[in-house]
Protein backbone atom coordinates (compact mmCIF):
# COMPACT_ATOMS: atom_id res chain seq x y z
CA UNK A 1 0.00 0.00 0.00
CA UNK A 2 1.01 3.27 -0.66
CA UNK A 3 0.70 6.02 2.38
CA UNK A 4 0.73 10.01 1.96
CA UNK A 5 1.38 11.08 5.28
CA UNK A 6 3.75 8.35 6.62
CA UNK A 7 7.24 6.32 5.14
CA UNK A 8 7.62 2.99 5.64
CA UNK A 9 11.70 1.13 5.75
CA UNK A 10 12.91 -2.53 6.59
CA UNK A 11 16.24 -2.68 7.79
CA UNK A 12 16.69 -6.60 8.50
CA UNK A 13 13.87 -7.55 10.81
CA UNK A 14 13.23 -3.63 11.74
CA UNK A 15 10.53 -2.22 10.19
CA UNK A 16 10.81 1.88 10.43
CA UNK A 17 7.59 4.27 10.50
CA UNK A 18 8.34 7.21 9.97
CA UNK A 19 5.44 10.29 10.63
CA UNK A 20 5.73 12.26 7.50
CA UNK A 21 4.77 15.47 7.59
CA UNK A 22 7.22 17.03 8.87
CA UNK A 23 5.92 21.12 7.00
CA UNK A 24 3.45 20.14 9.93
CA UNK A 25 5.46 19.81 12.74
CA UNK A 26 4.25 15.90 11.76
CA UNK A 27 0.69 17.18 13.00
CA UNK A 28 -1.67 13.97 13.19
CA UNK A 29 -4.84 14.22 10.74
CA UNK A 30 -6.96 11.49 9.89
CA UNK A 31 -5.88 10.08 7.42
CA UNK A 32 -2.17 9.86 9.07
CA UNK A 33 -3.57 8.12 11.97
CA UNK A 34 -5.62 5.52 9.73
CA UNK A 35 -2.08 5.11 7.34
CA UNK A 36 -0.41 4.43 10.94
CA UNK A 37 -2.98 1.66 12.15
CA UNK A 38 -2.61 0.47 8.94
CA UNK A 39 1.04 -0.17 8.94
CA UNK A 40 0.92 -1.40 12.22
CA UNK A 41 -1.16 -3.84 11.49
CA UNK A 42 1.01 -5.30 8.47
CA UNK A 43 3.84 -5.10 10.53
CA UNK A 44 1.88 -7.12 13.06
CA UNK A 45 1.34 -9.79 10.32
CA UNK A 46 4.51 -9.83 9.08
CA UNK A 47 7.13 -12.35 10.22
CA UNK A 48 9.77 -10.80 8.97
CA UNK A 49 9.20 -8.17 11.38
CA UNK A 50 10.75 -8.66 15.06
CA UNK A 51 10.94 -4.75 16.06
CA UNK A 52 9.18 -1.58 14.77
CA UNK A 53 10.28 1.95 15.29
CA UNK A 54 8.29 4.90 15.04
CA UNK A 55 9.76 8.04 14.53
CA UNK A 56 9.09 11.57 12.81
CA UNK A 57 10.65 13.42 10.31
CA UNK A 58 12.08 16.62 10.17
CA UNK A 59 12.14 18.40 13.68
CA UNK A 60 9.60 17.70 15.77
CA UNK A 61 8.55 14.29 16.40
CA UNK A 62 4.42 15.53 16.37
CA UNK A 63 2.59 18.62 17.65
CA UNK A 64 -0.43 16.71 18.05
CA UNK A 65 -3.65 16.29 16.53
CA UNK A 66 -4.48 18.24 13.12
CA UNK A 67 -6.30 21.36 14.66
CA UNK A 68 -6.69 23.18 11.35
CA UNK A 69 -8.30 19.70 10.20
CA UNK A 70 -10.43 19.03 13.62
CA UNK A 71 -12.05 22.50 13.66
CA UNK A 72 -12.94 22.25 9.54
CA UNK A 73 -14.35 18.84 9.65
CA UNK A 74 -15.26 17.89 13.92
CA UNK A 75 -15.91 21.49 15.34
CA UNK A 76 -19.50 20.83 15.36
CA UNK A 77 -19.32 17.16 15.90
CA UNK A 78 -22.43 16.33 18.03
CA UNK A 79 -21.74 13.81 21.35
CA UNK A 80 -21.97 10.78 19.08
CA UNK A 81 -19.79 11.36 16.19
CA UNK A 82 -17.35 12.41 18.18
CA UNK A 83 -17.36 9.42 20.21
CA UNK A 84 -17.37 7.57 17.27
CA UNK A 85 -14.40 9.42 15.79
CA UNK A 86 -12.30 9.16 18.95
CA UNK A 87 -12.92 5.94 20.23
CA UNK A 88 -11.38 4.62 16.75
CA UNK A 89 -8.71 6.99 15.82
CA UNK A 90 -7.93 7.94 19.35
CA UNK A 91 -8.69 5.22 22.05
CA UNK A 92 -8.50 1.95 20.29
CA UNK A 93 -5.46 2.94 17.89
CA UNK A 94 -3.28 3.62 20.87
CA UNK A 95 -4.46 0.31 22.60
CA UNK A 96 -3.14 -1.32 19.27
CA UNK A 97 -0.09 0.06 20.14
CA UNK A 98 0.01 -0.67 23.18
CA UNK A 99 -1.13 -4.34 22.88
CA UNK A 100 1.23 -4.60 19.50
CA UNK A 101 2.94 -8.21 19.35
CA UNK A 102 6.40 -7.20 18.95
CA UNK A 103 8.35 -4.93 20.45
CA UNK A 104 8.26 -1.39 19.62
CA UNK A 105 9.96 1.82 20.24
CA UNK A 106 9.56 5.52 19.68
CA UNK A 107 12.24 7.51 19.04
CA UNK A 108 11.40 11.26 19.76
CA UNK A 109 13.17 14.29 18.66
CA UNK A 110 11.13 17.97 19.51
CA UNK A 111 8.06 18.24 19.98
CA UNK A 112 5.75 15.54 21.54
CA UNK A 113 2.87 17.06 22.33
CA UNK A 114 -0.91 15.86 23.44
CA UNK A 115 -1.30 13.46 20.45
CA UNK A 116 1.95 12.77 19.88
CA UNK A 117 2.43 12.61 23.72
CA UNK A 118 -0.10 9.78 23.78
CA UNK A 119 1.42 7.53 20.47
CA UNK A 120 5.27 7.62 21.84
CA UNK A 121 4.09 6.48 25.16
CA UNK A 122 1.96 3.61 23.92
CA UNK A 123 5.88 2.31 22.58
CA UNK A 124 7.21 0.10 24.51
CA UNK A 125 10.42 1.87 24.95
CA UNK A 126 11.22 5.56 24.36
CA UNK A 127 14.80 6.60 22.94
CA UNK A 128 14.72 10.12 22.82
CA UNK A 129 17.12 13.12 21.61
CA UNK A 130 18.37 15.91 23.34
CA UNK A 131 16.23 18.52 22.24
CA UNK A 132 13.21 16.42 22.95
CA UNK A 133 10.28 17.80 25.26
CA UNK A 134 6.58 16.50 26.44
CA UNK A 135 3.66 18.24 27.45
CA UNK A 136 -0.14 18.11 27.28
CA UNK A 137 -1.60 21.51 28.03
CA UNK A 138 -5.15 21.14 26.30
CA UNK A 139 -6.37 21.54 30.05
CA UNK A 140 -5.06 24.91 29.56
CA UNK A 141 -5.48 25.88 26.08
CA UNK A 142 -8.83 23.74 24.97
CA UNK A 143 -10.33 22.94 28.34
CA UNK A 144 -10.28 19.37 27.91
CA UNK A 145 -9.21 16.59 30.01
CA UNK A 146 -6.06 15.80 28.90
CA UNK A 147 -6.05 13.62 25.50
CA UNK A 148 -8.10 10.68 25.37
CA UNK A 149 -5.32 8.18 26.53
CA UNK A 150 -4.71 9.46 29.69
CA UNK A 151 -1.11 7.08 29.47
CA UNK A 152 0.54 9.91 31.81
CA UNK A 153 0.61 8.79 35.29
CA UNK A 154 1.77 5.15 34.20
CA UNK A 155 4.75 6.73 32.28
CA UNK A 156 6.00 9.57 34.27
CA UNK A 157 4.01 9.09 37.82
CA UNK A 158 1.10 10.81 39.40
CA UNK A 159 2.89 13.69 40.75
CA UNK A 160 4.36 14.96 37.45
CA UNK A 161 2.07 13.95 35.60
CA UNK A 162 -0.50 16.20 37.84
CA UNK A 163 2.19 19.56 37.81
CA UNK A 164 2.50 18.67 33.68
CA UNK A 165 -1.23 18.63 33.24
CA UNK A 166 -2.61 21.32 35.64
CA UNK A 167 0.67 24.05 34.74
CA UNK A 168 0.57 22.87 30.62
CA UNK A 169 4.45 22.83 31.24
CA UNK A 170 6.65 20.85 29.50
CA UNK A 171 8.79 18.15 30.44
CA UNK A 172 12.50 18.35 28.37
CA UNK A 173 14.58 15.27 27.60
CA UNK A 174 16.95 15.28 30.55
CA UNK A 175 14.09 15.12 32.94
CA UNK A 176 12.09 13.08 30.96
CA UNK A 177 15.08 10.05 31.23
CA UNK A 178 15.59 11.23 35.37
CA UNK A 179 11.52 10.44 35.68
CA UNK A 180 11.88 7.30 34.01
CA UNK A 181 9.10 8.33 30.77
CA UNK A 182 11.79 7.83 28.68
CA UNK A 183 15.17 5.35 27.94
CA UNK A 184 17.79 6.89 26.99
CA UNK A 185 18.79 10.40 25.65
CA UNK A 186 21.14 10.84 23.10
CA UNK A 187 22.08 13.61 20.65
CA UNK A 188 20.03 14.51 18.04
CA UNK A 189 22.99 13.41 15.47
CA UNK A 190 22.72 10.29 16.55
CA UNK A 191 18.85 9.67 17.19
CA UNK A 192 18.08 7.62 14.31
CA UNK A 193 21.63 5.63 14.21
CA UNK A 194 21.10 4.82 18.61
CA UNK A 195 18.04 3.79 18.30
CA UNK A 196 18.62 1.19 15.27
CA UNK A 197 21.73 -0.20 17.59
CA UNK A 198 18.61 -0.62 20.26
CA UNK A 199 16.22 -2.53 17.64
CA UNK A 200 18.75 -4.55 16.26
CA UNK A 201 19.88 -6.09 19.43
CA UNK A 202 16.26 -6.81 20.07
CA UNK A 203 15.59 -8.24 16.67
CA UNK A 204 18.02 -10.80 17.65
CA UNK A 205 16.05 -12.14 20.52
CA UNK A 206 13.72 -15.63 19.85
CA UNK A 207 10.23 -13.24 18.82
CA UNK A 208 8.08 -15.51 20.78
CA UNK A 209 9.70 -14.79 23.97
CA UNK A 210 9.98 -11.30 23.55
CA UNK A 211 6.34 -11.28 23.10
CA UNK A 212 5.39 -13.44 26.00
CA UNK A 213 7.28 -11.40 27.85
CA UNK A 214 5.35 -8.11 26.86
CA UNK A 215 2.43 -9.92 27.70
CA UNK A 216 3.30 -10.49 30.89
CA UNK A 217 4.76 -6.49 31.63
CA UNK A 218 1.60 -5.29 30.02
CA UNK A 219 -0.64 -7.37 32.03
CA UNK A 220 1.43 -6.46 35.36
CA UNK A 221 0.14 -2.86 34.33
CA UNK A 222 -3.58 -4.13 33.84
CA UNK A 223 -4.11 -6.14 37.03
CA UNK A 224 -2.84 -2.73 38.56
CA UNK A 225 -5.89 -1.24 36.71
CA UNK A 226 -4.37 0.79 33.80
CA UNK A 227 -6.86 -0.97 30.82
CA UNK A 228 -9.84 0.24 33.52
CA UNK A 229 -8.54 3.95 34.21
CA UNK A 230 -7.62 4.53 30.62
CA UNK A 231 -11.12 3.54 29.75
CA UNK A 232 -12.88 5.16 32.33
CA UNK A 233 -10.79 8.94 31.08
CA UNK A 234 -11.74 8.70 27.86
CA UNK A 235 -15.50 8.66 28.82
CA UNK A 236 -14.64 11.33 31.34
CA UNK A 237 -12.71 13.49 28.23
CA UNK A 238 -15.71 13.22 26.11
CA UNK A 239 -17.91 14.66 28.68
CA UNK A 240 -15.22 17.69 28.92
CA UNK A 241 -15.89 18.18 24.93
CA UNK A 242 -19.19 19.74 26.14
CA UNK A 243 -17.91 21.87 28.71
CA UNK A 244 -18.29 25.48 28.62
CA UNK A 245 -14.26 26.09 28.52
CA UNK A 246 -13.98 23.62 25.34
CA UNK A 247 -16.97 24.94 23.43
CA UNK A 248 -15.03 28.87 24.09
CA UNK A 249 -11.61 27.77 22.73
CA UNK A 250 -13.97 25.92 19.51
CA UNK A 251 -16.25 29.09 19.39
CA UNK A 252 -12.80 30.87 19.25
CA UNK A 253 -10.63 28.43 17.15
CA UNK A 254 -9.08 25.54 18.44
CA UNK A 255 -5.65 26.06 16.85
CA UNK A 256 -5.57 30.06 18.10
CA UNK A 257 -6.22 28.53 21.62
CA UNK A 258 -3.25 26.92 22.13
CA UNK A 259 -1.54 30.30 21.06
CA UNK A 260 -3.28 31.94 23.25
CA UNK A 261 -2.14 30.21 26.40
CA UNK A 262 -0.55 31.86 29.17
CA UNK A 263 1.57 29.19 29.95
CA UNK A 264 2.91 27.05 27.60
CA UNK A 265 5.76 28.15 25.58
CA UNK A 266 4.65 25.82 23.23
CA UNK A 267 1.86 27.79 21.83
CA UNK A 268 4.44 30.02 20.08
CA UNK A 269 6.65 27.28 18.60
CA UNK A 270 3.79 25.57 17.25
CA UNK A 271 2.00 28.89 16.20
CA UNK A 272 -1.45 29.11 14.38
CA UNK A 273 -1.23 26.10 12.47
CA UNK A 274 -1.25 22.80 14.43
CA UNK A 275 -0.52 22.15 17.70
CA UNK A 276 -1.80 19.40 20.46
CA UNK A 277 -6.07 18.78 20.30
CA UNK A 278 -8.24 17.20 21.95
ZN1 LIG B 1 -11.13 14.59 22.47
Amino acid sequence: MNYATIEIEQHDAVRRIWLARDSARNAQSQQMLDELDHALSEAAADDGVRVVVIGGRGQHFSAGHDLKEAQAKRANFTVEERWAYESLRYFDYCMRIWDFPKPTIAQVQGACVSGGFMIANMCDLVVASESAYFSDPVGQTLGAAATEVLIHPWVMGVRKAKEMLFAGGRVDAAEALRIGMVNRVVPDAELTAQTDELAARIAQAPPFGLRLIKRSLNRTLDSQGLRAALSAHFDTHQLSHLSEGFLRARDAGLAKAIVRSPSNEVRNEESLNHGAQA
